[in-house]
């Protein structure tokens, strides 16, 4: 498929002067993209283990509904499932723009993590505390496909973080001991330790949480679709919420019809700025991710790759890569190129082949130098994801409005496998008012921290990104 050719705008030229002016990016070894793949579709990886989808029609006639949730990805189908089990009785409506899991729920790198993104600051109590709570949050993942009987493929045997700097590697192996005297099962694993999960060139020592996996999270919330309508959620596919207008009643318009709700969800993640709310907290973030095709045991053990359901790295512009139960490896991540911020929220792929290739490139190069045998490996699918960033790194959960009727959960910061997925506990238990186990949590309610608007907001990101090598945070 030829994309079709577009103008470069200012913000485009812009961007391709800075990048010319000040990228450090290291020359590209070995190009194993070219400029475009017949796979080029934009289609993840989990996409394609689940082909037969049919999303559901639009909604097409006014209605009223007690709770109309925005949004079909994690956020939006686990306050589905948790506030209609608990409330049976109450009319929920769930208003997805394309398809459900078109978002980054269908479109990540499948680690099902513990922590929140950044654990910076948090005094022992909370950590452990925080620890808990993801855990609790993978393990009710798991319940709920074993007790509907989900076809999801997911795997729990543990995930590593890498250090490449042996500073950072001794650091993480104190804190980790540390951690294990107050009750956190995480385990540091020197270098030669784990050379026999993960044979990572480069790597100093790894802390393994071995509680943490991976998931196809497309077919999580796309399985989910019938559980949902069996417990009575009026799903609506392909209706973009265009406008919402405040009151003890809202009102949502539709391309063909309105809803009046008396309560609303925000479940919309990255997107959320788009219909008005949180523009200054939280910024889109694309993310470059590709797949292998299938590998078989012995290709895995010639790689290196042993025992590990994935790996991120300890750099800023975070690397991570997973292994699917059916043998594919997720890269993404890694430089400037595999992840970008973009003036008006447009996507580097597929619109603009050219420079995603550069980012595939990237990414390439970053996965071959952790696995030097993994240079001929063949690539089935890449795509691009956003991630909802928010500048201290801490998600959002809480209620807003002057009616305090607008729910929301955003801003996980590329974490948000596990956490979107307790977000529908947390909205659910905030709406009935017996929400006391989640309140000393760092995201709920939490105030944040202001992004400047655009242009400023643009413009600082490329001189910040591109001068330090680093993303902005605070
Ligand atoms: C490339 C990439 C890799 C990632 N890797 C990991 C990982 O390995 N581990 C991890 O923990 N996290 C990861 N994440 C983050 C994680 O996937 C997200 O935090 C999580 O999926 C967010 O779920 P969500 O439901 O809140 O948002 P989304 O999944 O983005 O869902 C929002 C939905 O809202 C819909 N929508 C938007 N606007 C409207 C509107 N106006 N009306 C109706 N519907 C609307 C969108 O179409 C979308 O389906 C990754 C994210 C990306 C992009």
């Amino acid at each position: 498929m030829t994309p079709p050719k577009q103008s470069r705008n200012f913000s485009e030229k812009l961007l391709l002067g800075a990048t010319r002016l000040t990228s450090k990016t290291a020359p590209i070894a070995n190009r194993i993209f070219p400029e475009r793949l017949e796979i080029d579709d934009n289609q993840s990886v989990w996409a394609s283990q689940m082909p037969d989808y049919h999303p559901g029609g639009p909604l097409r006639e006014n209605i009223d509904a007690d709770l109309a949730i925005i949004g079909g990805g994690f956020t939006g189908i686990s306050t589905a499932y948790h506030f209609s089990r608990r409330y049976p009785e109450k009319r929920v409506v769930l208003l997805e723009a394309k398809t459900l899991a078109n978002g980054a729920s269908g479109r990540n790198g499948g680690m099902m993590l513990n922590w929140l993104a950044s654990m910076y600051g948090y005094d022992p109590e909370m950590t452990r505390r925080i620890y808990q709570v993801t855990r609790a949050g993978i393990e009710m993942i798991t319940d709920i496909i074993q007790r509907h009987q989900l076809p999801v493929s997911y795997r729990l045997d543990g995930t590593l973080t890498v250090y490449t700097d042996a500073r950072r590697a001794e650091t993480a192996q104190q804190e980790t001991e540390f951690h294990q005297q107050i009750g956190i099962p995480t385990r540091f694993l020197d270098a030669n330790t784990l050379k026999q999960k993960l044979n990572l060139q480069g790597a100093c020592g790894a802390v393994l949480d071995p509680h943490s996996g991976q998931i196809n999270g497309l077919q999580l919330v796309r399985t989910l679709r019938p559980v949902l309508q069996e417990q009575g959620v009026e799903i609506y596919e392909q209706t973009p919420v265009l406008r919402i207008q405040e009151g003890t009643t809202l009102t949502l318009q539709t391309p063909h019809a309105e809803i009046k709700a008396k309560a609303i969800v925000l479940a919309t993640n990255a997107y959320t700025g788009k219909l008005g709310y949180f523009r200054d907290a939280v910024f889109p973030l694309h993310s470059h991710v590709f797949a292998t095709a299938p590998l078989n045991a012995s290709a895995l053990e010639n790689l290196g790759w042993h025992h590990t359901a994935g790996y991120s790295d300890d750099r800023d512009r975070i690397a991570y890569s997973s292994l699917t139960r059916e043998g594919h490896i997720i890269f993404g991540g890694g430089s400037n190129q595999a992840y970008a911020y973009l003036f008006r929220n447009r996507t580097l792929y597929p619109d603009s082949p050219g420079s995603a290739s550069s980012a595939f490139n990237q990414l390439s190069h970053t996965m071959n130098h952790y696995l030097p045998n993994s240079r001929n490996l063949p690539v089935a699918h890449r795509w691009t994801g956003t991630i909802g960033m928010t500048l201290n790194r801490k998600p959002l959960m809480g209620v807003r409005g002057e009616h305090r009727n607008i729910y929301y959960a955003i801003g996980y910061c590329g974490h948000g496998v596990t956490l979107a997925n307790i977000a529908g506990q947390v909205l659910t238990d905030m709406y009935s008012h017996d929400d006391e186990q989640w309140r000393d949590l760092p995201f709920y309610q939490a105030a944040y921290l202001s992004i400047p608007p655009e242009p400023f907001r643009w413009l600082g990101y490329q001189m910040f990104t591109r001068l330090t090598g680093q993303s902005p945070r605070l």
